[in-house]
């Protein structure tokens, strides 16, 4: 099949490679150049809200999906009324808005962190009071990477934090003392059909994804169960096509909701060489209407994110058990640049392998 993304960074060039094995090509949309998906197919330079380059791009495809969640809502529909486009604007919707994602979680009883809506400094106050502190101010739109929050930590964070995020419509948050962060990547097919890999743990710095451990550890039938119950009502919600994936908390024995991503997702990128079939792949064949494959693990997984800087490739290349991919951009501070993927029998052969790569990394 013709296949469009929306998006030409690392995410639409994962995609593409592994959609070229089943058969299918690739054209991007993608404002930026150069672009990781530079060589991989047919490049539309545009900006995803030029109606006349959106149609263009969208002629002869056979199905439209995106690689982020932020594309104007008018264009999504515009393709919509010539071509499948998957996962449904629905979801794009729910997920481009805090406060949407938040209230349709409380609509099919996944529980979150409390929060309140907050325009003006009076609703600010009265979230405070309903809330307390610890609390998180975040803007509403195109955060990512912890971009767009801040912390109240005391009182005296609280004008801050206003100064700064004030004129963007905003959340405050609870402040979640989580004992773990942990996400989950699904897969549902047209005719309802649904996949789940295991939990896994994440960990950030500075508000940025640098470590991913799959399975995670200690996580027993329950907690996949009720992550998978939440990940089910999710897409039977809006009759979702595609990878979903679902950031959590854990706070106990209890999974906090945090955020959902309509698309494949950076801790599923171990999926690449430790699943049977990868979250791209995945989504490839969902989109497709081709069966959707095996989520079984090929034993223990990690993924570190290659950030700002990349080692030597040919040192990574020599360490066993390490499989090393790149995005082709070029450094610079706090930008994901590549990631590489280690696959072992067990946890401790993981661990040896991250512990050589991290030396590679902080020199
Ligand atoms: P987000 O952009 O919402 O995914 O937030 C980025 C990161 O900030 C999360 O992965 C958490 O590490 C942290 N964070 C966000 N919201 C909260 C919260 N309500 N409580 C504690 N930490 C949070």
């Amino acid at each position: 099949m013709r296949i469009g993304i929306l998006g030409g960074g690392q995410l639409g060039r994962m995609l593409a490679l592994a959609g070229y094995p089943l058969g299918h090509t690739f054209r991007f949309l993608e404002p930026k150049r150069p672009s990781p998906v530079d060589g991989l197919g047919e490049v539309v330079r545009a900006a995803y809200d030029d109606l006349d380059a959106v149609r263009e791009f969208g002629r002869d495809l056979d199905v439209v999906t995106y690689e982020f969640e932020n594309v104007p809502d008018e264009s999504a529909r515009l393709l919509q009324e010539t071509v499948p486009v998957y996962p449904p604007a629905s979801a794009l919707r729910m997920s481009q808005d805090r406060l949407a994602e938040k209230q349709t979680f409380d609509q099919l009883d996944i529980p979150t962190a409390a929060y309140h809506p907050v325009d003006t400094k009076d609703d600010l106050e009265e979230g405070l009071a309903r809330i307390g502190l610890p609390a998180v101010l975040k803007t509403r739109r195109f955060g990512y990477d912890g971009k767009g929050q801040r912390v109240l930590r005391e009182r005296a964070d609280v004008d801050d934090a206003w100064d700064a995020l004030s004129g963007h419509p905003l959340l405050l948050e609870r402040f979640v003392t989580f004992s773990r962060e942990l996400s989950i990547v699904g897969v549902r097919a047209v005719d309802g059909s649904k996949v789940f890999y295991p939990l896994v743990e994440n960990v950030h710095e500075r508000g940025i994804l640098r470590l991913t451990t799959a399975p995670a550890p200690l996580v027993g039938d329950h907690l996949q169960a009720v992550a998978e119950r939440y990940v089910v009502a999710l897409m039977d919600a809006v009759e979702y096509v595609g990878v979903l994936a679902l950031e959590l908390f854990q706070d106990g024995d209890e999974l906090l909701a945090n955020e959902m991503a309509p698309r494949v997702h950076n801790s599923g990128h171990w999926t690449q060489d430790g699943a049977g079939v990868s979250q791209f792949e995945n989504h490839v064949r969902a989109i497709t209407r081709a069966p959707l494959g095996s989520t079984a693990l090929r034993g223990h997984a990690a993924m570190l994110n290659l950030i700002g800087d990349v080692p030597p490739s040919e040192s990574v290349l020599a360490l066993d058990r390490a499989h090393l991919h790149l995005y082709d951009k070029a450094p610079r501070p706090d930008r994901k640049l590549g990631h590489v993927n280690v696959v072992g029998s067990d946890p401790g052969e993981v661990r040896a392998v991250l512990e050589e790569l991290e030396v590679l990394v902080r020199s």
